[in-house]
Order: C-alpha cells, then structure tokens, then sequence
C-alpha cells in the first residue's frame, strides 16, 4: 500500500529531500500535494515530475499564469491556500516543511482533516505548544527535526515516563568558538556558514544564535512532556550524536549518524520501519573523536530564555518565536547587528510573557504584540 504525503513547503531545503527520499521508494509513496512560498519555477517542475493533485503558491495573492501540461494539477493562490492544501490533499500525511509560525494554522487544519502530522516546522509547536499538543493524540504528530527524531528513536521500546534526561546536542553553530564581543558583529555571510548542517537561511542564522537550540528545548518538552529541567543542552560540534536519553537505571541511549536530515524525514515517514535513505553511511573511524561541551550562556542568551519562557508559560514561548521571526529577518535584511537579535527577544519577553495561548485567536494575538515590539526595536 502507498502512502498518500502533501509536502507543505516543498521547495524549501526540507522539502527538496523529502522528494529525494520519495524518489527513491516510489512503492511505498505518493504526493497529494505541494505548496512553495513564491519560487513558481520549482514548484512547475516539482508538480511536473511528481503529479499531485493540488498545489498551491501562498505567497503570491492572485493566479499566476500554469503552465499547459500541469492541467491535471489545481493550483490556490494566497496564505490561506496553506491550511486548504494541508486540509483538502487526500492521502495519510503531511509534511509540514514550512518555515516560521505561518504553518501553524496548516498544522491544525491537517489535524482536524484527521491527518498525521510529520512535523519539521518547530516554530509551530513553539508558538502553539499546549494547542497543538492537544490536537495530537500519540502517533498523530511524528518529529523530524533531527534531535527530536533522535529522542523519539532512543525512546522506543520504553514505557511512559521511564527517562531521567533529555541530552540534546547542539553543534554551536558557526560562533562556537568566538569571543563575545566579536559576535556581537558578526556579518550575514559568517552567520550563514553553517559547520556541519545545510539548511534554509532562518534556521542557519537560529543556529549562530542558538535560538534554534532555544526552540527545541521547547519543542522537546512539548513532544516529550518533558519538564525543562529534564532537558540539557550539549554542545556537540561533529553533529554525530543526534541527541540522547538517560534513563532511570543510568542508561544512556543516543542516536548516532552522519548529519544528513534524510534520515529523520524518511523515519517519520515510514516509522517504525526503516528504510534506505542513500545517505552517506556513518564511519566512526572516520569520524575519529565525538567531543562533548556545556553551552556559554553569557555568549548564547538564546538558551536561558527558553527556560524563562517555559517557566512564565501561556504564550510567552509563542512570543519568544514571533521577536525572533522579527529579529531574524531584520538580521538577513542587514537592518540590525547580530548582537541585537537576542536583545529584542529578551524586551518582547519582558513586555509580552504572561499572555493567554488556548486558542489560535489567542496566540495571533500574542505574535502580533511581539512583532509589533521587535519592530518598534529595529529604528
Ligand atoms: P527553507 O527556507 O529552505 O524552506 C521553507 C519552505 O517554506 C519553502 O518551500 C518556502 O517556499 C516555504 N515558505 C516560506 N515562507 C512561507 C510562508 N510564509 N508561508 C508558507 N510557506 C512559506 O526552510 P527549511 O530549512 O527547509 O526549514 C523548514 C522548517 O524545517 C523550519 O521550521 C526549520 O526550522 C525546520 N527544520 C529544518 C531543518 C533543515 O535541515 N533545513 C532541520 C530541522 C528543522
Ligand atoms: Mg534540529
């Protein structure tokens, strides 16, 4: 039987190797539907080569001109074609491969349409945290975020609430190294040049930050009800141990393999089978040594706000991601230095973080307080 998948950010770095790995099992899969923001180009070939039914281009408000041969595919137009692509693709899945909180609003309607989630856009659950978890009864939302994935493969087999600790690694990302001050001016490129990992240009600039770490830490304690003190950050910079788990009995069970996100994305997928991915495979003699540091916190604030985020509760993590959606555009635009991305985050906190976040009227309303914030921060 082959699996029905609408890939939500199809043209995004998430979404090319899902087609990859749907390339390669073309027996177990096939696409209901694709959406890209803007790049109508690479949508037209992706629609040409794997036939869904439904596409949609949500940054862009009226029909573009499609192409003769793709008369077997409806196109939608506009941000609301997002959550009808998740809603109305037929099919078991959703790859929710969109970047920033505008896949909330998809995420929920793939839910309510009775759709399994596989979810790689961590700024939704970020934002809609206590929403979307009660959305998701067990087995309806599968991680594919790398770390995540990670837990969620070292947790199989074990009984609920049977893990002591969350050790989630971290590369460091580009600044690892760096003293403070000099971060603090860190130009576009360098934020750009990822050490292990490549990815969209959001999660690249999160990743020097650590706001990327931040938001996981989140997004673990949603997906693992796990309490933020059960969650440590290690930073890792081989990006070989993909996270791990201690357990009561002191065991310590962690996923290993070369950084390459086909692996969490055909898992999802396929969970609990596994299949080949084409991946490089991990050469531990290669690789030599795995080294293991506590994260800085006087140089990467990112962390300790997540904390405090999760502590205040309601919609201060909802908050926290909108000033850094904000912080993080200002940052690639060359509007603000580096060093100001986590000065804004800290100031929507301040002004914003005890906000109610039950419903999707609530948590627009706590991210449009928070952009409007960082905003008024980037004059
Ligand atoms: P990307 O920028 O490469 O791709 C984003 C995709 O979303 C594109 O298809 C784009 O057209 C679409 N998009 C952009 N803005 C949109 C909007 N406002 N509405 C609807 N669609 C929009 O990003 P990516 O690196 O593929 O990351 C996607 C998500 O996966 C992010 O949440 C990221 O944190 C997460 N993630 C990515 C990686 C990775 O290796 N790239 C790893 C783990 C998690
Ligand atoms: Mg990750």
């Amino acid at each position: 039987m082959r699996r029905g998948i609408a890939i939500l950010g199809s043209t995004g770095s998430i979404g090319k190797q899902a087609i990859e790995v749907i390339g390669l099992h073309p027996d177990r899969f096939f696409v209901t539907a694709l959406t890209a923001h803007k790049n109508a180009d690479l949508l037209f070939e992706q629609v040409r080569a794997l036939r869904p039914r439904l596409a949609a281009m949500t940054g862009v408000e009226g029909p573009v001109p499609i192409p003769d041969d793709l008369s077997f595919c409806e196109f939608l137009f506009g941000p609301k074609a997002l959550e009808e692509a998740a809603r109305e693709a037929e099919g078991e899945d959703v790859l929710a491969a969109v970047v920033g909180v505008a896949g909330l609003k998809a995420v929920m309607a793939a839910r309510n349409a009775g759709k399994r989630v596989l979810l790689a856009n961590k700024e939704t659950l970020v934002a809609g945290g206590e929403m979307v978890m009660n959305a998701c009864p067990a087995g309806t939302l599968l991680p594919v975020d790398s770390e995540h994935s990670a837990i969620f493969q070292c947790l199989q087999g074990a009984g609920p609430n049977q893990y002591e600790q969350i050790l989630l690694t971290a590369s460091g990302g580009p600044f690892r190294t760096w003293n403070k001050e000099r971060i603090q001016t860190a130009t576009v490129q360098q934020a750009l040049g990822h050490p292990t990992w490549s990815m969209g240009a959001k999660i690249t600039i999160d990743s020097a930050s650590m706001f990327n770490k931040a938001l996981e830490i989140i997004e673990a304690k949603w997906l693992f009800n796990a309490r933020p003190e059960q969650i440590q950050v290690v930073v890792h910079p081989q990006s070989i141990v993909h996270s791990a788990v201690k357990f009561r009995d002191g065991a310590v069970i962690a996923q290993l393999g070369v950084p390459d996100m086909k692996l969490p994305i055909l898992y999802a997928m396929t969970y609990p089978e596994r299949l080949e991915t084409g991946s490089k495979p991990l050469d531990l003699f290669e690789i030599g040594q795995l080294t293991f540091e506590k994260p800085d916190p006087e140089k990467f604030p990112a962390l300790r706000m997540a904390y405090e985020a999760l502590k205040a509760g309601g919609a201060a993590c909802c908050v926290l991601n909108a000033a850094n959606e904000e912080a993080c555009y200002a940052f690639l635009r060359g509007e603000i230095p580096f060093g100001r991305i986590p000065q804004i985050v800290e100031a929507a906190l301040q002004k914003h973080g005890a906000l109610p976040a039950k419903n999707l009227d609530d948590i627009d309303r706590a991210d449009a307080l928070a952009r409007e914030t960082a905003r008024a921060m980037l004059e």
